[in-house]
């Protein structure tokens, strides 16, 4: 399918394009709904190898932003906007301020925060042209380094699979095998250790595994053989498509739950191949959503506040359990029963104008 037949078919609002050869931009931003609110997904800066392939991207994420947000209600579409470009060659003040300059065309239909490529210096770049951003620091006003709250959903959405596969969210004993104990992988696998559980670690990092061994007790295992180990959770947070023909049939564990987006190579039919397989699955986009959840809260009335951005996180426990109950009772896959919320809730989404109306208040009182 090239980009226009995803546009189509994906039932995206706006595909918009923007260049500055000035300074070397040439970005995208993908709109897919709105009916919740406005559009929040990050900003991706990679060196895709054709513009085409930027395209796909932005259409997909963006997409799976939508949902994300729809199951995790934070009264937000989903967006997501990308940079053609190197992140280490070619990122530079100038590019971020033509990024922020698009950004404000669209007149708060789309905010931003950071993605793979770009972080909360970036944003710092971005917001020199725009109000719409979230996710800077903390002394800027912002809610900072999500991470650590995409590590606490994926911990509790761990805690929610064991009731289902166990009976109970203890998780003492349990062994979990972490691919990439990286931003979210590491904060997720000190919860687990808290929580009694042992470790077994992949990384392509030294850096990063050898953390993983000291500071957390894990056991390091080459990156291609953590799909071999027997475990009771699998809990991937490095890359997307890494449950597809070949690692499926491997997999020696119960649960899968970790922070990786798009983890599923071919939604429908890898979904299937793990029910099939008796692995209970906790859709990526539900788990993994404690970092757009913080993020969420800048936008609420009075600006971010942690205790009730935890709380909020904490509700992907309960978000999960129905989510198993349905996929149960219905005889789906966990993902079907996801979709489905997601489109129950988009559904029942009328009033997203006001709400987005209340955000750009918001943003306009903290621009000052
Ligand atoms: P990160 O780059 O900090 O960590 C990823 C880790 O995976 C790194 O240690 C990296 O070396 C390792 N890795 C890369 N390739 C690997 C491979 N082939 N085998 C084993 N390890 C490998 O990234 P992150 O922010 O922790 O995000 C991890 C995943 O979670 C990504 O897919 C990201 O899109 C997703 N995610 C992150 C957040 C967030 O808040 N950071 C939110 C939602 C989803």
């Amino acid at each position: 399918m090239d980009s226009l037949d995803l546009f189509r078919s994906f039932n995206h609002e706006q595909l918009v394009f923007s260049q500055d050869p000035s300074c070397g931009y040439f970005g995208i931003v993908a709109v897919h709904d709105t009916t919740l609110g406005p559009a929040l997904g990050g900003t991706r800066l990679w060196n895709y190898a054709r513009p085409e392939d930027a395209v796909i991207d932005a259409l997909r994420l963006s997409r799976g932003m939508t949902y994300k947000s729809a199951v995790a209600k934070t009264g937000l579409g989903g967006g997501k906007s990308v940079i053609v470009g190197d992140s280490r060659k070619d990122k530079t003040p100038a590019l971020m301020q033509a990024m922020g300059r698009f950004i404000d065309t669209l007149g708060g239909q789309y905010i931003t925060a950071e993605d793979v490529g770009t972080g909360i210096d970036d944003l710092k770049q971005v917001r020199k042209a725009t109000r719409f951003v979230t996710g800077l620091s903390r002394e800027d006003g912002g809610s900072g380094n999500p991470s650590p709250y995409t590590a606490l959903g994926c911990f509790v959405g761990i805690q929610a699979a064991a009731v289902e596969a166990w009976g109970s969210d203890a998780l003492q004993g349990r062994v979990v095998a972490i691919q990439g104990p990286g931003s979210v992988g590491f904060p997720l696998g000190q919860h687990l250790v808290k929580a009694g559980a042992k470790l077994i670690v992949a990384d392509v990092s030294q850096e990063n595994l050898d953390r993983a061994v000291q500071e957390l007790g894990a056991k390091a295992v080459p990156p291609q053989a953590i799909y071999d180990e027997p475990c009771d959770i699998f809990a991937p947070c490095a890359l997307g498509g890494i449950l597809n023909d070949e690692t499926i049939p491997r997999l020696k564990c119960r649960i899968i739950g970790g922070a990786a987006n798009n983890q599923l190579l071919d939604e429908n039919r890898h979904a299937q191949a793990l029910k099939d397989r008796d692995i209970l699955y906790a859709p990526d986009y539900v788990i993994n959503a404690g970092g757009i959840i913080n993020v969420s809260l800048e936008l609420e009335p009075g600006g971010y506040d942690e205790t009730k951005a935890v709380a909020k996180i904490r509700n992907i426990f309960d978000a999960l359990r129905s989510i198993f109950e349905t996929a149960k009772r219905r005889n789906v896959t966990t993902h079907a029963a996801a979709q489905d919320v997601a489109e129950a809730n988009l559904r029942a989404g009328a009033g997203g104008s006001r709400r987005a109306h209340e955000i750009h208040t918001t943003l306009r009182q903290s621009a000052g």
